[in-house]
């Protein structure tokens, strides 16, 4: 299902894109919640982790790498914090998988 993200990934409208590759696309939040706050998600238009097939498990496993070097190069030796809404319950308001990778501020999430 298309949503906001796929407009990104499709350049339709702009964003901050800080990496890609065939697999993934990063891109700054545009409300962000850190310091740094880039969002990291696959091309593939998976709708969330309630939606993963076994075949998507390289894609997620790319993305968190995708997302380790994205933290490393953002210059967040210190650590970080890796979140993943998943539906309404979890917060999801874009159908469209995402990492977000959340840095620059000490914080304890859970
Ligand atoms: P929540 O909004 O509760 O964090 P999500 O986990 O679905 O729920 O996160 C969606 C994220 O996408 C939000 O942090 C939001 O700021 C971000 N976002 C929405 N539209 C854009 C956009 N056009 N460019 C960059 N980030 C966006």
């Amino acid at each position: 299902m298309p949503s906001i993200f796929s407009k990104i990934i499709d350049r339709e409208i702009p964003a901050d894109i800080v990496y890609e590759d065939d697999i993934c696309l990063a891109f700054r939040d545009i409300n962000p919640k850190a310091p740094v706050h880039v969002l990291v998600i696959p091309k593939k238009e998976i709708v969330s982790l309630a939606e993963l097939s076994d075949e998507d498990e390289s894609i997620v496993g790319h993305c968190v790498v995708a997302l380790s070097r994205i933290a490393a190069q953002e210059g967040l030796k210190d650590g970080y914090n890796m979140v993943v809404n998943c539906g309404e319950a979890g917060g999801q308001e874009v159908p469209h998988l995402h990492f977000h990778l959340l840095g620059g501020a000490k914080q304890t999430l859970v």
